[in-house]
């Protein structure tokens, strides 16, 4: 996970968001993400989401998690935020995961995986620079 947090960080979203729950003046209690630069307390339908890197646990559901870019409305901040998702998330996590501005298809980030990272697996870009075989090209001339 910290690999993938760093990733995020060096293509410059290098700050930090925590899930809280804050209850409100009618005693309910509503999932907040609270901003690390500008300490804002956000409404998690406020905050754009750039890119999506789930992480599941090799066999313990506790490892599920998921690392978010996303950005603050109020400051602008850019930076990640860590989720739990699955059977062990707090009500709190999946309201945010939920709740949150799905912007993937912005391209400011790939929308499942970290910046420069490779997935193992799946090949998730379709199209793109793949290099143009053979321009020109020498003929070969039969005679
Ligand atoms: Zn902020």
């Amino acid at each position: 996970m910290t690999a993938v947090v760093n990733a995020y960080r060096e293509a410059g979203f290098a700050g930090d968001f925590a899930v809280e729950e804050a209850t409100q003046p009618d005693g309910t209690v509503r999932a907040v993400v609270r901003c690390g630069r500008c300490a804002s307390s956000l409404d998690p339908q406020r905050i754009t989401m750039h890119s999506i890197r789930r992480l599941e646990g090799a066999s313990d559901p506790a490892d599920m998690v998921a690392v978010i870019a996303a950005t603050c409305p109020v400051c602008a901040n850019d930076g990640t935020v860590v989720v739990a998702f699955g059977p062990m998330a707090s009500a709190a996590d999946s309201a945010v995961l939920v709740a949150m501005r799905d912007e993937r298809d912005d391209e400011v980030l790939p929308p499942a995986m970290a910046p420069g990272e490779r997935s193992p697996g799946a090949t998730g870009h379709v199209g793109g620079a793949t290099g143009t075989a053979h321009t020109g090209g020498s003929n070969t001339e039969t005679s």
